[in-house]
């Protein structure tokens, strides 16, 4: 799967791919010139459905919201993170990273939020009682 920056037509760089164990699947691109990043994250379901497919999206533009797009390739689709909200991710344990975002990501899907944003993770963390995380 790869991903192509729309503003400067140049394919984003594979940054970062997490299977915590839980079949939960993360990836980020980077775009080598602006500094754009687009993240993709799929529950179990998705990510064998991604798999299995062999989904390729490269080679083509992809629209300014690549997350929706990868929504519809695999289905259900799933909440996109907003760059703030992963660099907040990031600063969690690593060892409790995955089940951190996926309990947003439920949260999320839930609700019918489409992004995570710091303002959900707040406002998750207050109603689920997840203080610290
Ligand atoms: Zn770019």
């Amino acid at each position: 799967m790869k991903f192509l920056c729309v503003e400067c037509d140049q394919q984003m760089a594979f940054a970062e791919r997490q299977v915590p164990g839980d079949g939960t699947l993360a990836a980020t691109f980077k775009c080598p010139k602006c500094g754009r990043v687009v993240a993709m994250l799929t529950n179990p379901m998705e990510t064998q459905l991604v798999s299995s497919l062999g989904v390729e999206i490269g080679g083509r533009t992809v629209p300014a919201d690549a997350f929706e797009t990868v929504g519809k390739i695999v289905g259900t689709g799933g909440p996109a993170w907003s760059s703030d909200a992963q660099e907040r991710l990031a600063r969690v344990p690593s060892f409790v990273r995955g089940m951190v975002k996926k309990i947003y990501g439920d949260y999320a899907r839930e609700r019918g939020i489409i992004e995570i944003t710091p303002a959900v993770m707040d406002t998750a963390r207050a109603e689920l009682g997840l203080e610290g995380m």
